[in-house]
């Protein structure tokens, strides 16, 4: 699907330039260009954001976001979706055991917590004058 949507937009519009500005007005993510060629990436959060978790077995859990995947769509948060790992001493002396570590879990499945409003929210883009784009939060407005 996303190689659908990247073939179409690239066919449609010679200028990239003109292509990521019709894109950024309908698709909410980042955009990242590989020389001619670009793809849309969905992930709506970024490393350092305070999130929340929607849904599975870490509903509602809070942390911050170590990793992110684009290419997978995933996200790596702080304490959430722990996963035991089972580690086998690897140099003499080194202790085996189970340890616990984060594994990945689908970006949509995780919503950025408004620091002002300290709830779970969308985020909207405003452009500044200076054509860069801020995220803002969509239910009291704060820059994110
Ligand atoms: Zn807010």
């Amino acid at each position: 699907m996303t190689h659908f949507v990247d073939y179409l937009i690239s066919a449609a519009f010679g200028n990239i330039k003109d292509a990521a500005k019709i894109c950024s007005k309908y698709i909410v993510g980042i955009i990242t260009f590989y020389g001619d060629v670009f793809m849309i990436k969905k992930v709506h959060v970024k490393t350092g954001d305070t999130v929340v978790v929607l849904n599975g077995k870490d509903r509602g859990k809070k942390g911050k976001i170590l990793e992110v995947s684009p290419k997978e769509g995933k996200v790596i948060v702080e304490k959430v979706n722990l996963v035991s790992k089972h580690v086998k001493p690897r140099k003499m002396g080194e202790q085996g055991g189970i340890v616990k570590a984060e594994a990945a879990l689908y970006a949509c499945k995780v919503q950025i917590l408004c620091p002002r409003c300290n709830k779970p929210t969308r985020i909207a883009h405003k452009i500044c004058e200076d054509k860069s784009k801020d995220r803002i939060c969509k239910k009291c407005g704060e820059t994110l």
